[in-house]
């Protein structure tokens, strides 16, 4: 990719706007208040520095055209300010002399109105070659317009056919992916659910590039969207709604991934009822932490957390920075909440077992939900878990009991998901 930093007056930057989209898919933050406007310009018209904007240059049929990868308030902000849409602080401070405050552009002395049209805002400029699988030191950077143009591949593969584009369209419409910052355009949301189903499949980290979702998309056109997996995927993202109940502007692009790993490993061995709110609580605390870390001076930074931000800035879908990133995410979790509690890796009662609760309870059902207590079979009883497998229930024979199996099913239709492999 090639870059160019140049300076732009503020009255050129201005001139520009027909041809600057400054909400591309890939940034959509929320608008700034009236007060982060007018302190911009109070920076500007002090001549102090702002940061520098990235822009993207994109060739349309009538010239160059340019998406802001960062920058978008200020842009807008600065354009707003220009078109009188809003005034200076009352409380403003004078500039060289002049009464400004209250003001809108038109009603400055010239003076200061010199200064703002001839203010440079530092510009640089990306040419549009970028390519997805281009492993480049700039692209830490560009995280937000990377995203961009991987997304391009998610509208290809849902033109595509079969059961797992399907599948992968009915997951991205999880209730969950609303309460993210992000959007679906460019299908941001189908672009994470397909790697969520690669990682579930694998059972674990995997290479999620485009090209191992496209080959997903192909070899799994078969995919039983009622079967193990795609079970385990819905059960994953319904513990991360329960999780994030409403919109959480801290999720992002960039960590949903790991999250959805985390939440994979709990749901999987942990007792996961009650634990949302501490997931959430950890969740919200480490981003706080992670922002302050970046405005930390270098000595003072915490060295972990400024791995993470490089793990999530480069090669974000191979194998080795997802396996690090949970790992990272893991630590850092179960640091924090300590008293997870683990589930009976046993999942089911043994054989000796299962005789031993069967002559217990006299062959009865215990469960008397649709019975009164009716003899059953050796060869037609469940042994049911009185206290959930998923809530922590043993599989030890005083946590057993006979059910027969109409009575069991009505358990398992009340709670579907603990009850469903019993
Ligand atoms: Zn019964």
């Amino acid at each position: 990719m090639k870059m160019n930093k140049r300076p732009f007056p503020l009255a050129t930057l201005c001139s520009y706007e027909k041809r600057i989209d400054p909400t591309p898919d890939y940034q959509r933050p929320p608008a700034w208040s009236r007060k982060q406007k007018q302190l911009l310009l109070d920076t500007i018209l002090r001549e102090y520095d702002i940061p520098k904007m990235y822009w993207r240059a994109v060739k349309r049929a009538d010239g160059v055209e340019y998406e802001v990868v960062d920058g978008q308030q200020r842009l807008r902000t600065i354009w707003e300010f220009r078109k009188g849409d809003f005034a200076l602080a009352k409380d403003m401070d004078d500039i060289c002399g002049y009464k400004v405050a209250g003001m809108k552009y038109e009603d400055l002395p010239l003076d200061v109105r010199t200064i703002f049209d001839a203010y440079p805002v530092d510009v640089v400029v990306v040419d549009d070659a970028a390519q997805a699988d281009q492993e480049d030191e700039v692209r830490d950077m560009f995280l937000r317009l990377q995203n961009g143009t991987i997304l391009k591949a998610q509208e290809k593969r849902n033109a595509m056919t079969g059961a797992m584009r399907d599948f992968v369209k009915d997951v991205a419409r999880h209730p969950f992916f609303e309460n993210c910052r992000f959007s679906n355009s460019r299908f941001a949301f189908d672009h994470i659910a397909a790697q969520t189903v690669l990682l579930e499949i694998e059972g674990g980290p995997t290479s999620v590039r485009d090209k191992d979702l496209n080959d997903l998309y192909e070899e799994h056109s078969q995919f039983a969207s009622d079967g193990k997996v795609a079970k385990k995927v819905r059960r994953v993202y319904d513990f991360l709604l329960q999780t994030f109940p409403e919109k959480t502007p801290e999720l992002e692009r960039y960590n949903v991934i790991t999250l959805y790993c985390l939440a994979s490993v709990l749901v999987d061995g942990y007792v996961c009822e009650g634990l949302e709110t501490k997931l959430r609580d950890w969740f919200i605390k480490f981003e706080a932490e992670r922002k302050e870390n970046e405005d930390k001076s270098d000595e003072q930074k915490d060295i972990q957390l400024v791995e993470y931000r490089r793990l999530i800035s480069q090669s974000t879908d191979s194998q080795e920075s997802i396996a690090a990133r949970l790992d990272f995410f893991e630590k850092r979790f179960f640091d924090a909440v300590p008293d997870v509690e683990p589930k009976d890796p046993q999942r089911g009662f043994s054989n000796e077992q299962r005789l031993a609760i069967f002559r217990r309870d006299g062959g009865i059902c215990q469960l008397k939900l649709r019975c009164d207590g009716i003899k059953v079979g050796w060869d037609h009883w469940h042994a049911d878990h009185k206290l959930p497998h998923s809530k922590g229930g043993k599989s030890v024979v005083s946590n057993g009991q006979v059910a027969c199996p109409e009575c069991n099913f009505a358990k398992g239709a009340a709670k579907p998901v603990v009850n469903a492999a019993e």
